[in-house]
């Protein structure tokens, strides 16, 4: 009897999935289901109630990394068990940690005294960036005699900043001095900044580049008037640079720029691991000049091999897989490896740009020079009778997902499209991406000739 219903047993794991009984079930989802089930239809039905989602290959909405390579993949799962908080317990792990952080001061002309964290990404890296810039200026002022209670203590940040930046305002209250966008300046406006500088001021963030339009805050600029401002005042004012994106692309496409703690007055950069450093989400990393700017009462100690190590974080347990995927990007790709896949990656966004401009429907904001993306809107045309809005809703019929959005407050009657170029989007996908925005557009421009028949027949805008 009892090995009867063993053999039965066995018998339900022969079934195919789709004639199984589980799968004949809801799927629970906002209550525990009451019986466990077999481990390959729990994973087939998940998977399939994952299928209509969007390729993310095919979102070129993303800064984030969607492709590694199956080596790194593997490694990743491999040491997904392995906590990254437990120095102790994986001191191998923690050495890697350090490495990369040594690495990625050394790209960016780091000196001696740097010291630096990985974090879950940037906005957690913008966070403790903040607060050690909030703790820092709040020693000067006490020293320089600032009545501190009088009032809250500001950033300066353009209004093309991430939403960490507001976060990190609302969270640790602080005033948000945000420097409007014009059409003429895309990025920050270094004179409009300076004039909002005074004793209260905690920094100025510039942006290495903005998350709307990709392009680059002129740090450089920026240094030279802090270095005259603070020249003249006891009151001194530093820069962070949000490099979330740019801080491991610029390095390789563009290493004579000047943007990093080469300059005088920066003194902590952030970057996304997840971004141009080539990882699956989420790793990031900031890192600070040198010990002084970041204060003391920010660094807690944890036990490592019978001693201590200091460590800066707002999570505490989370895998350690990718920073060890990271450090397997480093290995792997070297410099030379990260130079030529970034340099791909911007050649890929020249040529997109190209092929816009030479569609004739498009204006262009920013043509992929600085950050590998292409940001447009519509050439203003009376007659035209479709929106890049229709234009996102006739892309996705082909899988690609590209967002139209407004441009931030003061420029928001702009409505633009932008695409995001990373490592995996080669030139073939460019190609074919092309190929299919030239069939929709002919599609919307001849959607309107329904309502007006005179009209011929056009294959709009495109060379071949
Ligand atoms: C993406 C981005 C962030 C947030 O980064 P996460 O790694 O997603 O937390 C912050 N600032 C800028 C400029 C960004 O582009």
């Amino acid at each position: 009897m009892l090995y009867e219903k063993k053999n039965r047993r066995e018998a339900e794991y022969l079934e195919p999935i789709f004639g199984t009984r589980d799968e004949d079930e809801m799927l629970p989802s906002y209550k525990l289901g009451e019986q466990s089930m077999e481990p390959r239809v729990a994973y087939q039905m998940i998977k399939d109630d994952l299928l209509d989602e969007g390729k993310s290959r095919l979102n070129l909405a993303t800064f984030c990394q969607t492709y590694m390579e199956p080596e790194a993949v593997k490694l990743m799962s491999e040491t997904l068990d392995r906590n990254a908080i437990d120095k102790s317990e994986y001191p191998r792990t923690a050495e890697i940690e350090n490495r990369c952080v040594n690495i990625i001061a050394d790209l960016w002309h780091g000196q001696e005294d740097f010291i630096g964290t990985s974090t879950i990404g940037s906005s957690e890296a913008c966070m403790l960036a903040g607060m050690a810039m909030k703790f820092s200026w709040r020693k000067r002022a006490a020293k320089l005699g600032v009545a501190l209670e009088k009032r809250k203590p500001n950033l300066i940040i353009s209004s093309g900043y991430q939403v960490c930046w507001e976060k990190f305002c609302v969270y640790w209250d602080i005033e948000l001095r945000e420097i409007p966008l014009t059409a003429d300046c895309l990025s920050l406006d270094i004179e409009k900044a300076m004039a909002e500088i005074d004793e209260y001021t905690i920094g100025v963030v510039g942006i290495l580049g903005i998350t709307y339009t990709g392009q680059y805050d002129d740090i450089e600029k920026l240094d030279a008037k802090l270095t005259e401002y603070n020249k003249q005042t006891e009151h001194k004012v530093y820069i962070h640079v949000d490099a979330a994106s740019g801080g491991l692309y610029a390095p390789f496409v563009e290493p004579d720029l000047k943007w990093d703690f080469q300059l005088e007055n920066v003194i902590s950069i952030n970057a996304s691991g997840h971004k141009y450093g080539l990882v699956y989400p989420g790793v990031g990393w900031v890192v600070w000049k040198n010990k002084s700017f970041l204060p003391e009462e920010l660094i807690f100690k944890v036990s490592y091999l019978g001693g201590e190590l200091p460590t800066m974080a707002i999570n505490f347990s989370h895998s350690a897989a990718q920073l060890i995927g990271q450090y397997y990007n480093f290995v792997r790709f070297g410099f030379n490896g990260y130079q030529s896949i970034h340099k791909r990656t911007h050649d890929v966004a020249m040529y997109l740009a190209e092929k816009l401009k030479e569609s004739h429907q498009f204006e262009l904001i920013n043509d992929g020079k600085q950050l590998p993306l292409v940001c447009y809107q519509l050439h203003p045309d009376e007659k035209r009778q479709w929106t890049l809005y229709d234009l996102s809703d006739r892309l996705l019929m082909k899988g690609w997902q590209v967002p139209t959005y407004p441009l931030p407050k003061s420029l928001d009657n702009q409505v633009i499209q932008r695409i995001v170029v990373r490592s995996d989007f080669g030139m073939n996908m460019a190609h074919d991406f092309i190929e299919d925005l030239k069939v929709e557009i002919t599609e919307l421009e001849q959607s309107h000739l329904v309502f007006h028949e005179k009209t011929e027949r056009k294959n709009y805008g495109f060379t071949h």
